[in-house]
């Protein structure tokens, strides 16, 4: 049995853990009040939802007692606005967290079903595409599990990131109605609404400026409930719903006209309805723009009104909020708390400026600028005409001040600007939230100097204790807790069960790398877990796969930088290889691979979606080949999200984090995989150069250029002929794709893709890195036939991976951006 986090280290717990009886008592109650189904006609999904809400009592209760310890000491809070939360399931995370794993199971047992397959049925909360809205979950995890008062604010989409199906190897995108049945998890807050206005022009009375809203729709409340672990103190995930200011229009449905009627509504209405579908570029234009400001412009009524309630004055405001940007999604909330504070409350503007940037903080996410977020001038005027004046006067002070850094020289001002003026006026969100902001952090220690260096360095010059780093982190409750817990409990035996608030326990692990008896327990562990994985790889694609094989794993968002097709040229090269050297090479047989990729293309990115086809038509031809058999298969596991993810990580051998240098942020798959004792193939970038130096050069293959040798390569005149021409066996890969050999209907279907590296520039300087990448998995082979070895470096890659909780880096913003202590934060 799991040796569970003990309550010592917290507060003494509100609520006991129900016996196994009252548990059972508990779901038998809920399902006939809650479900209406007699106990023995119960099906796993009602089961999932009576379990369910028995948790949901507890955390209830947890809930109104942390915000009426909050509301006493009027404490200092967090409020951290994204646009994304990728939430997963929440039933195991809330059962653990409530220490009710055991008598759940033990529950459920009575109805003859197991825990495991009961949490299957719920529907992940997919509100969000990608790193960055898990990013924000795995915080709210943190900040419960540290004990800092905190609110996540964000959008409850009607539909959540879309569902991915594959038909003949293409990507097809449907919806995710993920509340069609209802979710036990939220909480409805009936009268906490808000309106938001829209549109309209801005007058002047009397010295004043007075905005006259053309549209209105309301904001309305409903929170998810974040429990922390090993406490009782829990976060809240706030999310706005549009509601339309009258239901129908009655007249227009008395006179028979039904679609005019249900229009308004949709109008107002359509604000939640859906996530965009793309981390990557500007997108659904002014839709979009009225999603940033709905969630904003409610998140911060609702912080003011709770900072009113407490203190009869907005003066301290900065005092007791601290209001994260979580990207430039919100950034727009630096206008609008100007907005409220000046228009509405009447404060001086230097008064309100001064504690706008003492309240805002701001994470960056992307070095592209093609991902940089700008909206035209035209689109904010028509939308949001007071917060266009606001941002032109902040532009206007800003630039004054900044012409004194610098005096006389135009284009340092006109790079600084808010607003860039080439062709169609358009405003800066990065620039607005930097200027409305105390500090700006990267989320690695290579992406945050590479912030300061280039798109942010004239930024950084006027004020260079402005930008700072917080490297990303994952919380260990869901990515080893939950997803893996048979490493859990050997984890539990080996260390005590206290890494799951102290991951830097994990560190001892190190003692037992060459333990015969400890690793024979981890690889039988791994072992079991590529079972599962095997199996879910089966029933997704047919495809049967060798648990004995390399588990060769890249699972993420598909996009060119990512460089998922430069993997794709490897597993040719390897299939290639062992058609003309079936035996093996240099004295050696092949070791049998199992290649897996996972993960959504936007649904505009043509390129994107051409490397999914590709994957899956070399795949058809590999696996099907007999020549090949287990030697090498090739599998792409449809509709990756976070619960597919907890399936992949235990079962990885191998972490493929492999974008062009430079490019990645910082990535938090790689932590999960080297977490779950994946070693990693990466280059030096984002988090892979900082898990480097936490597990050593020796427990990790590095490849490639490094980010300066990208620069350099780039400025001298990058030719990937040059690479074509020089290696053949790039050139017989690269000819076997672009010829037509995995694709004999459509001999040109991959032309164009190939073309785009040859012809096209490389942009990501996958040709570059060819012949490295492939070394570079010669030697994962070499590794991997000695298994004594790989176990002890795997096992150094779980001990080194301390430093990557999302407790330390939630600790981190705490102490220096947030300047929140809390009892839990002082270790
Ligand atoms: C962790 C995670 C990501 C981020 O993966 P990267 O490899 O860092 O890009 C994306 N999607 C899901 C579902 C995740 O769990």
């Amino acid at each position: 049995m799991v040796t569970q986090p003990s309550s010592s280290t917290s507060a003494t717990p509100t609520t006991r853990p129900p016996a196994p009886a009252d548990l059972q008592a508990g779901i038998d109650q809920h399902l006939l009040d809650t479900v209406g189904v007699e106990s023995s006609e119960a099906t796993p999904t009602d089961l999932m939802q009576a379990v369910s809400q028995v948790a949901r009592q507890q955390l209830s209760q947890r809930w109104v007692a942390a915000q009426a310890r909050d509301r006493e000491s009027k404490a200092r809070r967090v409020v951290y606005l994204s646009m994304e939360f990728l939430m997963g399931r929440t039933l195991s995370n809330a059962l653990g967290a409530l220490n009710l794993r055991g008598p759940a199971a033990a529950g459920l047992s009575h109805y003859a079903q197991t825990l495991e397959d009961i949490c299957d049925r719920e529907p992940d909360a997919a509100l969000g595409n990608g790193g960055l809205g898990r990013l924000a979950a795995c915080f709210l995890d943190s900040m419960a599990t540290v004990g800092l008062p905190s609110f996540g604010y964000g959008i409850r989409y009607e539909y959540g990131m879309f569902a991915q199906d594959i038909q003949n190897g293409a990507q097809m995108e449907y919806p995710d109605p993920w509340l069609e049945n209802g979710t036990p998890w939220e909480f409805p807050r009936a009268n906490i609404t808000y309106p938001v206005r829209f549109g309209g022009w801005v007058e002047p009375v009397d010295g004043k400026s007075v905005w006259r809203h053309a549209g209105e729709v309301a904001a309305k409340a409903y929170d998810m409930v974040v429990p922390g672990h090993g406490t009782d103190k829990v976060s809240t995930l706030r999310l706005w719903k549009a509601v339309a200011p009258a239901h129908i229009d009655l007249n227009a449905f008395n006179t028979g006209d039904y679609a005019r009627a249900a229009s308004a509504k949709n109008e107002y209405e359509n604000i939640s309805w859906v996530l965009y579908p793309n981390d990557s570029t500007p997108a659904g234009r002014e839709l979009r723009l009225k999603q940033e400001y709905f969630f904003v412009a409610a998140s911060v009524q609702d912080l003011i009104q709770r900072h009113l309630a407490e203190h009869p004055t907005l003066l301290n405001l900065a005092e007791k909020v601290a209001i994260h940007l979580n990207d430039t999604h919100p950034a727009i909330g630096v206008a609008e708390l100007m907005r409220v504070l000046h228009d509405e409350h009447n404060l001086a503007w230097g008064t309100a400026w001064a504690i706008c940037r003492k309240t805002f903080s701001y994470t960056n996410h992307t070095l592209m600028p093609e991902a940089l977020e700008t909206w035209p001038v035209a689109l904010i005027q028509h939308v949001l005409p007071r917060h266009m004046e606001i941002i032109f006067r902040i532009n206007k002070e800003f630039l004054d001040e900044a012409a004194a850094h610098r005096p006389g020289d135009n284009q340092f001002l006109a790079r600084l600007s808010l607003i860039d003026e080439h062709g169609e006026r358009r405003v800066r969100m990065a620039h607005l939230s930097i200027v409305g902001s105390h500090k700006v952090n990267g989320v690695s220690a290579l992406h945050s100097d590479l912030l300061v260096q280039t798109i942010f360095a004239d930024f950084a010059s006027i004020w260079p204790d402005r930008f700072t780093n917080m490297t990303n982190g994952v919380t260990p409750r869901r990515w080893l807790a939950q997803a893996n817990p048979d490493l859990s409990s050997l984890l539990d035996r080996t260390l005590g069960g206290n890494w799951r608030l102290d991951l830097d326990q994990l560190q001892r692990l190190r003692e037992h790398k060459h333990d015969p008896s400890f690793q024979n327990a981890f690889m039988a562990i791994k072992r079991a877990n590529k079972v599962r994985l095997a199996a879910l790889i089966e029933r997704t694609t047919g495809v049967k796969v060798s648990p004995d094989s390399l588990f060769d794993v890249q699972v993420k968002r598909i996009h060119e930088y990512k460089r998922q097709l430069l993997n794709v040229l490897h597993v040719v090269t390897r299939y290639q290889a062992i058609l003309a050297h079936p035996e093996g090479v240099n004295g050696q047989p092949w070791v049998p691979r199992t290649v897996v990729f996972a993960g959504k293309a936007a649904s505009s990115y043509v390129t994107a979606k051409s490397i999914i086809r590709l994957i899956h038509d070399v795949g058809a031809v590999i696996n099907a080949d007999p020549r090949i058999g287990d030697k090498l298969k090739l599998v792409f596991v449809p509709n990756y999200g976070v619960s597919v993810a907890e399936v992949i990580m235990p079962g990885a051998d191998l972490s493929e984090q492999i974008s062009t240098a430079g490019t990645e942020a910082s990535g938090t798959g790689n932590m999960k995989l080297a977490l779950n004792g994946a070693l990693t193939i990466g280059t030096d970038d984002g988090a892979n150069i900082e898990i480097r130096q936490n597990v050593g050069d020796d427990n990790i293959f590095i490849f490639g250029l490094r980010t300066p040798e990208v620069q350099a390569l780039r400025q001298s005149g990058y030719q990937p002929m040059r690479y074509y021409d020089n290696n053949p066996e790039l050139k017989a890969v690269l000819d076997a794709i672009a010829g037509g050999q995995f694709t004999p209907t459509e001999p040109g279907r991959y032309r164009a893709l190939v073309d785009s590296l040859l012809w096209g520039g490389d942009h990501y300087l996958l040709l570059a890195d060819y012949a490295s990448y492939v070394a570079a998995q010669s030697r994962v082979d070499d590794l991997y036939r000695r298994p004594d070895e790989w176990c002890a470096r795997a096992i150094t890659n779980v001990a080194g991976m301390g430093v990557f909780s999302s407790d330390r880096t939630i600790r981190e913003y705490a102490r220096q951006i947030w300047h929140i202590e809390a009892d839990a934060i002082k270790t």
